[in-house]
C-alpha cells in the first residue's frame, strides 16, 4: 500500500452533539438518535389528534388544481383531506386517501414528501410546508385502530381471471383494484411472502413490517390468492398462465438486481451488495429467501458506496448492527446525490460521515483473504452529461487508502433478466416497453408497471402504475 492513508478532515467529520440537536427535523417529530440506533423500530413519532388538527388547519386550500395534488403521483385530494382532518373527521379523511391510493398508510411513511406533495406546498415560499405525510400516517393508523382492519370492497364476480406477476406495491395495487372490479386475482411472487421491496428492502425503522402484514391480511380476506416461492419464467411461464385459464397478466417484477462497481476485490468476504445486506439484516429469519438465510456479519468500520436512499438505509442499518464508524462514499458532491435529504439528515444524526468526490477503485484483502482496506481516488466535477449532471473526473495522483473491514455497494439496480424471456418488447435498458397511457405491453392481454417499466422509482409511482393498469385491464376484460 504505497498510497497515503486517509486522515479525517472536515469533509468527513461527524456531527457534534450541538449540530445534531440543531439539525432540522422537517417538522416531523422523531425519536432521538441516541435512542433509536439501538433498535429497528420506526423512528417517526405519531401525531396526536390535537397536533393533527392544528397541522391540517395550516392548509390554505389552494384552488384546483392545487400544486400538492398535481405533484402526488396518485393525485390524492389533499385540500379536501386537510379540511376533514381540521374538523376532526379522521375516518372520512382516511377513506378519502383510499379513493386514490391503495396504500396510504405506507406512502405516508416512505414517500419522499419533500420532493412531492410537501415540496410543492405554497407555504414553502415563506414558511414550512403542511406536513401531509405524517397526517396521512395519522389518519390511516387512526382508521385501523378504530376499525381493527380495513374491509376491501369486492365487486360482483365477473368470471374473469387475472394473474399478477410480482407482489410489490405495483402488483398489490393492481390486484386490489381488480378485486374491486369483481375479477378473480392471483398474485405470484418468488419470495416467501409478498410485498416486494416493502418487505425485502425498506428497513423497519422507516416502515414497520406490521403495517405491511396488516395490508396483506386485508387483501387475502378480500379473496386475492397469493402463490409464493414461485418464479414466473422458471417455475411457470407466462404462456402457461394463459393456458391455465388466466384472461390477462400484469407484470410488476421490479428491478431487483444490484448493479456492480466492477472493481477488483468486489467478491471478497466482507463486501456486500446493498439489497442483499438489507434483506439479511432486516427481515425476520423465517421469511428470508433461500440463499440469504443468515444475518450478515459486519465489522467496526463500514464503507457504504452510493448516494441514493439505499445507501442511507445501509448506513443506518450498519449502525444498528453495531458498526462503530460508518462512511458514505460518493463520487459527486452532496448537491448531486439522488437520495432524499431527509434520510441523509437522519443518517448523519445517527453517526454516518460523508466522503464526497471520492471513488473506490479496488478492495484490498489482508493475508487471510479478509477485507482490510479500500483504495480510492479523489474526483472533481467536469462537463455536464446528457441528463445535465456534471460528470465526476478522477484527479491524477490523488489515490488514498481507507481502512475498513466491511463494504456495502449501493450503486443502483437493473431489472430481473427474466423479463426479456417473455417475448415482450423491451427498451434499450432492458425495461418492459409499454403504452404510457394504458400500461399495455407489446403482447395482447399483458400489462406492466412499476420499477420493471420505469427502472428504480418510488413506491407511490409503482402504486400509481398498478392502479392505472387495473383500469386498462378491466376495460380489456369487459370487451373480451
Ligand atoms: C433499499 C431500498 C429502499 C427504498 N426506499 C424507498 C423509500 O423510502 N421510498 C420510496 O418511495 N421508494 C423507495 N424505494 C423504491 C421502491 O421500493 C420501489 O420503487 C418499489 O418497491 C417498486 O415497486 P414494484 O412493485 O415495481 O417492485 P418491487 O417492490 O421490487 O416488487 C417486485 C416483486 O416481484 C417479485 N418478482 C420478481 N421477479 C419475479 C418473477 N420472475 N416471478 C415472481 N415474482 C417475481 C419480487 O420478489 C418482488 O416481490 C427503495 C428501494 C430500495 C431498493
Amino acid at each position: 500500500m504505497s498510497n497515503p492513508m486517509y486522515s479525517f478532515s472536515d469533509d468527513c467529520s461527524p456531527l457534534s452533539d450541538r449540530e445534531r440537536v440543531n439539525l432540522p427535523y422537517y417538522g416531523v417529530d422523531v425519536r432521538p438518535a441516541h435512542e433509536r440506533i439501538y433498535d429497528f423500530d420506526e423512528i417517526l413519532l405519531p401525531f396526536d389528534e390535537q397536533r393533527a388538527r392544528f397541522e391540517a388547519a395550516r392548509c390554505i386550500h389552494c384552488p384546483t388544481p392545487a400544486a400538492c395534488v398535481t405533484a402526488c403521483p396518485v393525485h390524492n385530494d389533499i385540500p379536501t383531506i386537510m379540511c376533514l382532518i381540521e374538523k376532526g373527521n379522521f375516518l372520512e379523511a382516511s377513506q378519502t386517501f383510499r379513493l386514490t391510493s391503495t396504500i396510504p398508510e405506507i406512502c405516508g411513511r416512505v414517500c419522499p414528501q419533500e420532493k412531492l406533495c410537501q415540496g410543492s406546498c405554497v407555504h414553502n415560499l415563506r414558511n414550512e410546508p403542511v406536513l401531509i405525510g405524517p397526517l396521512e400516517v395519522f389518519v390511516t393508523d387512526y382508521e385501523r385502530s378504530v376499525k381493527g382492519s380495513i374491509t376491501i370492497r369486492k365487486g360482483a364476480p365477473s368470471g374473469r381471471k387475472v394473474a399478477i406477476v410480482g407482489g410489490g406495491p405495483s402488483g398489490l395495487a393492481c390486484a386490489e383494484r381488480l378485486i374491486n372490479f369483481g375479477h378473480d386475482v392471483t398474485v405470484y411472487d418468488q419470495r416467501p411472502i409478498p410485498g416486494g421491496l416493502l418487505m425485502y428492502g425498506i428497513p423497519g425503522f422507516k416502515l414497520s413490517s406490521k403495517v405491511l402484514m396488516a395490508k396483506l391480511n386485508e387483501l387475502q380476506n378480500a379473496g386475492i390468492h397469493f402463490v409464493t416461492n414461485t418464479f414466473i419464467g422458471k417455475d411457470i411461464t407466462i404462456d402457461a398462465l394463459f393456458n391455465d385459464g388466466f384472461d390477462a397478466v400484469y407484470i410488476s417484477v421490479g428491478a431487483g438486481v444490484d448493479a456492480q462497481l466492477n472493481i477488483p476485490g468486489e467478491d471478497l468476504p466482507g463486501v456486500f451488495k446493498g439489497t442483499e445486506f438489507l434483506i439479511r439484516s432486516n427481515v425476520n429469519l423465517d421469511l428470508l429467501p433461500p440463499g440469504m438465510t443468515t444475518r450478515p456479519k459486519i465489522g467496526k468500520r463500514v464503507a457504504v458506496i452510493g448516494g441514493g436512499d439505499t445507501a442511507s438505509d445501509c448506513e443506518r442499518t450498519s449502525i444498528r448492527l453495531g458498526a462503530q464508524e460508518v462512511f458514505c462514499i460518493y463520487r459527486r458532491t452532496e448537491d448531486e446525490m439522488p437520495g432524499v435529504s431527509k434520510d441523509r439528515t437522519f443518517a448523519r444524526q445517527e453517526g454516518t460521515r460523508y466522503l464526497f468526490l471520492t471513488q473506490p477503485i479496488r478492495f484490498i484483502a489482508d493475508g487471510n483473504g479478509k477485507l482490510t482496506a479500500m483504495e480510492c481516488v479523489r474526483m472533481e466535477l467536469g462537463e455536464k452529461d446528457a441528463k445535465g449532471r456534471r460528470s465526476p473526473v478522477p484527479i491524477p495522483d490523488s489515490n488514498f487508502i481507507l481502512e475498513i473491514d466491511t463494504a456495502i455497494t449501493a450503486v443502483g439496480y437493473y431489472p430481473f433478466p427474466s423479463i426479456g424471456e417473455t417475448g415482450l418488447d423491451v427498451t434499450r435498458n432492458g425495461l418492459i416497453a409499454i403504452d404510457s397511457k394504458t400500461g399495455a405491453t407489446s403482447r395482447r392481454g399483458i400489462y406492466a408497471g412499476g420499477d420493471a417499466v420505469r427502472g428504480p422509482s418510488l413506491v407511490v409511482e409503482a402504486t400509481a402504475d398498478g392502479i392505472r393498469a387495473a383500469s386498462s385491464i378491466h376495460e380489456y376484460l369487459t370487451k373480451l
